[in-house]
This record gives structure tokens, sequence and C-alpha cells, in this order.
């Protein structure tokens, strides 16, 4: 290969997540609260993004619009080059259930479902047969070290337990985006960091991920940290300097 013809910068790939100028205002009046201001943000396949903050600076808010769990006051967010703000409900349905792996902070597992189904559900609701969706279920359970536990409900497993259910079911099916909201607060720090290690194999497997951590160590497995503060974007922080060559080298 010529390298006259090799560009000294390859250009970027689109992003798997685009934020673009979002603000979201909960209430009104008296009782308005400006959750998020103005965030701008960018995340690309293969990228893991933390983002860090206090509590109340709008870090599950960004991250519910991310998911087209919710739908900001102004501003854009396109996932995969669809903008969902534009998109109708079914398509932003079809995009979540695709391409949207979602860790909640409570874990909303369904009750009535063993770990292994609400892990296979979203695959089966994707469409593939009961029999591969339970197969790729428990394989996704061994992985995080929980295969004895394929046939317990919620309510017989412990918090951190649930936790893992919760990451394995927005990790099935090799889903694109996947966010996660404090995805190891009920964990141990072993099993954190192996949850964390689950999710940069993900993403350097080419999935776009952003993670919403308090703990500064988690936010060593990121390849850039942005912190948030009142609803707005304050720092980011570059973990690599491959990362820059994401940002058109403009990035230190
Ligand atoms: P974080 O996840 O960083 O703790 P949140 O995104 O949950 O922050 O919240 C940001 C701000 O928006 C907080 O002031 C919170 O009280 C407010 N907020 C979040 N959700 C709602 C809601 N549904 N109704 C009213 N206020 C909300
Ligand atoms: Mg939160």
């Amino acid at each position: 290969m010529s390298s006259q013809n090799t560009p000294s910068t390859p250009p970027a790939p689109p992003p798997v997540l685009l934020l673009e100028a979002l603000t979201r205002v909960h209430g009104s009046g008296a009782t308005e609260v400006q959750a998020l201001r103005g965030i701008d943000l960018a995340v690309y396949p293969g990228e893991l993004v933390a983002v860090m903050g206090p509590s109340g600076s709008g870090k599950s808010s960004l991250l519910t619009l991310a998911g087209g769990l919710d739908v900001p006051t102004s501003g854009r967010v396109v996932v995969e080059g669809t903008d969902l703000t534009a998109a109708s409900r079914k398509q932003v349905a079809a995009l979540r259930r695709h391409s949207i792996g979602y860790v909640f902070q409570d874990y909303n597992l369904i009750p009535a479902l063993t770990a292994a189904e609400n892990v296979a559900l979203p695959r089966e609701l994707d469409g593939i047969s009961s029999r591969s969706a339970r197969r790729e279920a428990l394989a996704l359970l061994a992985e995080m070290g929980l295969e004895q536990l394929a046939d317990r409900f919620p309510d017989e497993m412990s918090g951190g337990q649930q936790q893992r259910v919760a990451v394995a079911r927005a990790l099935v099916g090799d889903r694109r985006l996947v966010l996660a909201d404090e995805p190891t607060g009920a964990l141990d720090s072993e099993t954190a960091e192996a949850v964390l290690a689950l999710l940069r194999n993900r993403c350097d497997a080419g999935a776009a991920c952003v993670l919403v951590t308090h703990e500064s160590r988690f936010a060593t497995w990121a390849d850039r940290v942005v912190l948030v503060r009142d609803g707005s974007v304050v720092d980011i922080t570059l973990r690599s300097s491959e990362a820059s060559l994401l940002t058109g080298g403009t990035a230190q």
C-alpha cells in the first residue's frame, strides 16, 4: 500500500451515540428543575465513556435520554444514525430492542421471570427462537459467574447477583450501545472489576458504552471520562492517546 495515499488521520467512523445541545427540564414554575443544560457528546464504536459527577448532576437524566427512555426538552439524540427525537415511538422501541442495552440503577428485573428468562427476553423480543435465546442467556450468565443461578427468581438472589443478571440482560445479543447506570453499585470490588472487564471486552469488540459511575477507580477502564456538574459537561479527560484520533486529534 502506498503511504502517499494514506491519509495521516483516518476518517472517524460515525458515532454510535450522538447527543447535541441536549436539555431536559423537569416540572415547571417554582418546581422547575434543569436536569440537563446543553450536553454535547459523541461516543464512537469501541469506546467506553465513563460519566462521573455529584449526585443530582444529571447523569441518570443523560443516560435515560440516550436510551430513548425519556424525551429531551430540546436538542437531539442520535443512535446509529437515527434521530430518536424525530423517530416514531415504534422506531424508538425497535432501536432500543435491537441496538441498546440498558442497565438500570435499580436493576428492573422482571420478578416473575427467572434469571435466564430475564436475560433471554430481549432476544425473544428480537424474534429468535426461545431455545437459542436461552442458550445465549446461559452463556452470558456463565460469563458473569452466575450459571448456577439461572433458574432462580430475582427475589431469590442477592442485590449483587441481580445486578449482574441486569448487566447480562443488557449485553445479550451484541447490542451496539450499552448504557449502564452505576452497574457496580451493589458489587464487591472483585466482582465489580469483572463486570467492568466484560463491558471493556464488548467495547473492544466494537460496541459503544456509556458507564455512569461514582468511583474513579472504575474510570481507569474508560477511554474518556466525562465530568458532569449541574447538568453541564465541565470536563472531558482522555485516557488513551488513541482516543484523540476520534476527536480529530484536537484534544491533547
Ligand atoms: P444523577 O443521576 O446525577 O444523580 P439525575 O439525572 O437523577 O442526577 O437528576 C438530575 C436533577 O434532575 C436532580 O436535581 C433531580 O432531582 C432532577 N430530576 C431527575 N428526574 C426528575 C423527575 N422525573 N422529576 C423531577 N426532577 C427530576
Ligand atoms: Mg443517578
